[in-house]
């Protein structure tokens, strides 16, 4: 008899398969009131952890960017906004429901940019393509984690750099109150907006069998990239990791 292979799913082992669906019921039970339960959650934090990902990022006028697991699309904006009409800014996610949020919201804001639905693991882009490949809050949701970061590498032009955005590990002596906050406060948050706190449950379970900084740095350093580096952010609840394709 084969033997199904298994993965996380937050502290559950999973069949790898399984991973996949129940993460795609969990954005698409989330996708409408995404944005505003990361503002709620993290008390705005998330913007300014994204405003030092741009800035870090070397991103400027004409650059090629792809956004992976961009979702509603806060990293695609900003840099769609830097790239300018030489530029080009491509939202991906592997959730229809987050990625029609983020479309919409784009088209709103009056940048239409291209859209793909695809998963990290196997993305339809050629080699050697773009100036620099982000994914924020994305990565622990993905079940091969060292095949999404080879992917993402490969699609980078020499000299490009892949930036991880991430939840991470959190100073130790701020753990007890850190983990009161997560299982504690957040799901309860997650309930009263969405009615769905098993959700948000999943969210700060998937943070801590993430892998901690140096292991992820690990991890970026097998897929191919080169002066890799991470910048802690907020006592490294988040931390930004980045590296380059030689
Ligand atoms: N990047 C956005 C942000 O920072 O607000 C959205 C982050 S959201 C927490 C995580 C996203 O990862 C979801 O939209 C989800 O659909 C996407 N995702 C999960 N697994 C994926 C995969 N294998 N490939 C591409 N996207 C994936």
């Amino acid at each position: 008899m084969t033997q199904d292979k298994t993965t996380h799913f937050g502290y559950e082992t999973v069949a790898e398969q399984e991973k996949a669906r129940r993460v795609r019921d969990v954005f698409d039970s989330v996708a409408g009131r995404y944005d505003l339960m990361n503002d709620l959650m993290s008390a705005g934090m998330h913007r300014l952890w994204k405003a030092f990902t741009i800035a870090r990022s070397g991103v400027r006028e004409g650059s090629r960017v792809l956004d992976v697991a961009g979702g509603t699309g806060d990293l695609s904006l900003a840099f769609a906004k830097r790239v300018g009409k030489s530029g080009q800014v491509w939202l991906t996610d592997i959730n229809n429901a987050m990625l029609a949020h983020g479309r919409d919201r784009l088209t709103n804001k009056g940048y239409m940019l291209p859209v793909a639905q695809c998963d990290a693991e196997r993305l339809p882009f050629p080699d050697d393509w773009f100036d620099c490949v982000t994914v924020a809050f994305g990565l622990r949701n993905m079940t091969h984690k060292d095949a999404a970061l080879r992917e993402m590498t490969r699609v980078l032009r020499p000299g490009g750099c892949l930036m991880v955005l991430e939840f991470s590990q959190v100073w130790k002596p701020l753990a007890p109150i850190y983990d009161f906050y997560s299982f504690q406060v957040i799901p309860r948050i997650g309930g009263m907006v969405t009615r769905d706190p098993d959700s948000y449950r999943y969210l700060s379970e998937s943070i801590r069998v993430h892998p901690d900084q140096d292991t992820l740095k690990g991890m970026m350093e097998a897929a191919g990239l080169s002066r890799v580096e991470y910048f802690n952010m907020t006592f490294g609840v988040v931390a930004l990791h980045r590296g380059y394709k030689l």
